[in-house]
């Protein structure tokens, strides 16, 4: 039996070597999908003839010398890039039907890169969920355990990656999405700093916090993976333009001298005490690799979340008035007038969670309520910014739990919204920020992984992956993968 390499740098080594090709490195991937997907329900679309076809491009791309560094080797695509051709659901009934006349800017980038789509990722609808239970395909399982959740809403592509049905994926976070469930699946994912990934063909939940990012088992492969998505795109008018680096260069550096800032507030009684020493442990081993640690504060970390869900609840309910059954996607059956047209194929359209987001959004701006709701989620969101640019001024990073807690069970915070909005603790505050954040593996409880949240300054990307993978040479917990056969 062929034991086939399961990171990006690996694959790539081996192709580049032409000891393997990228039709059988596919070939694998795809037969792990077919006899493993029906329990994790990771991919919504399998584009296996797609896939083949792009892998058999890749291997004449390489025969020829000139292939890129990554060509033919294969990724998950989180199913809010615009594919075209390829049905783009982002978890809604909304969208089951639509298929994009283009591709996003991402997708460009990763089919000039010569990498090979397995297929597209279940997550929460619209992006919106910590669990993967609103997307309109149904709930992913944690591949750690079958009956929990994987996070989200970039939960697809987690699962997915975890349970090595793909080496790498890409995902999107506008209050966490690529990092907590990077955290609670065990595997490694970086949200970018706002601007850095083009969002353009990346379907809007809330367009002033979203960016999408890598997510893959280890730090090496997230700075091979953002090689290819990061750059300026005058398509993005939010899009910065500066300029990229190579991110794997400097991840073999020492971070001898690294000075990390500790916020108090991310150990207060909201975070499980078996997670917080698991956190404890990971920081002292940072320590053993020369950093050094010092408790910060973050006053505001309370605020984070209240002012997150106006701000992108507000925007939301801007941004899905678009479905409305006129240009694409879901319209209802035999519409007797217009207005009936527009509100059941939105009373239908669009599940629950998507709704209370959409209502919520639509009160926080309407007139009597704007200044009390709106107006001032948005001043906390300048004090929120201004807390870290103080902290940061101390520190070059700061470290903490991603998520309060590990995977929680299935349906078991599906009828408490606000349970489920308080698992956002640490994460939302980094998107009001625009700054970039890293999760990484870093121990286990009640055998559910443990992620590490390591943020940093605007663009410092670099940096925070330098930092994992350095910790990743002196640990294993990255290396560990669900025990699930096939
Ligand atoms: N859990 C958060 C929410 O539901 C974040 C989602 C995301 O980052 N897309 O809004």
């Amino acid at each position: 039996m062929t034991i086939y390499p399961d990171t990006v740098a690996g694959i790539a080594n081996a192709l580049a070597k032409r000891e393997l090709s990228s039709v059988e490195i596919t070939r694998h991937y795809l037969d792990r999908i077919n006899a493993l997907d029906r329990q994790i329900n990771s991919y919504i679309t399998i584009c296996e003839a797609h896939a083949l076809e792009q892998a058999r491009a890749a291997d004449r791309r390489i025969a020829s010398g000139q292939g890129a560094p990554l060509t033919g080797v294969p990724y998950a695509h989180k199913d809010i890039f615009c594919t075209k051709g390829i049905r783009t659901s982002c978890g809604s009934r909304m969208l089951d039907n639509f298929i994009s006349p283009y591709d996003a800017t991402v997708t460009e980038h990763l089919n000039n890169a010569g990498m090979v789509l397995l297929g597209k990722t279940n997550m929460d609808e619209f992006a919106m969920g910590s669990s993967n239970e609103t997307s309109f395909y149904g709930p992913v399982a944690n591949p750690w355990k079958f009956d929990s959740v994987p996070g989200g809403s970039s939960g697809g592509s987690a699962a997915a990656v975890a349970a090595r049905l793909a080496p790498c994926a890409t995902g999107t976070d506008t209050g966490g999405s690529i990092r907590q469930p990077a955290a609670l699946c065990g595997i490694t994912g970086l949200k970018p700093t706002y601007g850095r990934v083009s969002r353009y063909g990346m379907i809007a939940f809330a367009s002033s916090l979203d960016q999408g990012g890598p997510m893959a088992t280890n730090a090496h492969d997230c700075a091979l993976l953002m090689n290819v998505l990061a750059g300026f795109d005058a398509k993005d008018s939010t899009s910065v333009d500066h300029p990229t680096e190579d991110y794997s260069a400097t991840l073999g550096h020492s971070i001898k001298g690294l000075k990390c800032g500790v916020p108090k507030q991310y150990f207060d009684k909201s975070l499980d005490p078996a997670v917080a020493a698991s956190i404890r442990q990971a920081i002292t081993e940072l320590e053993s690799l020369g950093a050094q640690c010092v408790e910060v504060d973050l006053p505001s970390t309370e605020l984070a979340i209240p002012s997150y869900y106006v701000i992108s609840s507000a925007e939301c309910s801007s941004n899905m008035s678009r479905y409305d059954g006129v240009r694409f996607g879901y319209r209802c059956r035999d519409p007797v007038d217009l207005q009936d047209m527009y509100t059941r194929t939105r009373g239908e359209g669009f599940g629950k969670e998507t709704k209370r987001r959409i209502l919520i959004g639509t009160y926080a701006l309407s007139s009597g309520y704007y200044d009390a709701y709106y107006t001032k989620a948005q001043q906390i969101r300048r004090i929120i910014q201004q807390d870290f640019k103080n902290a940061l001024a101390e520190v070059d990073v700061l470290l903490g739990p991603t998520s309060p807690t590990v995977a929680f069970g299935l349906g078991q915070k599906s009828s408490e919204p606000v349970s489920m909005y308080l698992s956002d603790i640490y994460t939302t505050a980094i998107n009001l920020a625009g700054l970039p954040a890293l999760s990484m593996p870093a121990g286990f409880v009640d055998e559910l992984p443990v992620g590490l949240q390591i943020i940093g300054d605007f663009f410092s990307e670099s940096k925070l992956l330098q930092i994992a993978h350095q910790y990743q040479q002196v640990t294993g917990w990255h290396l560990l993968a669900p025990p699930l056969g096939g």
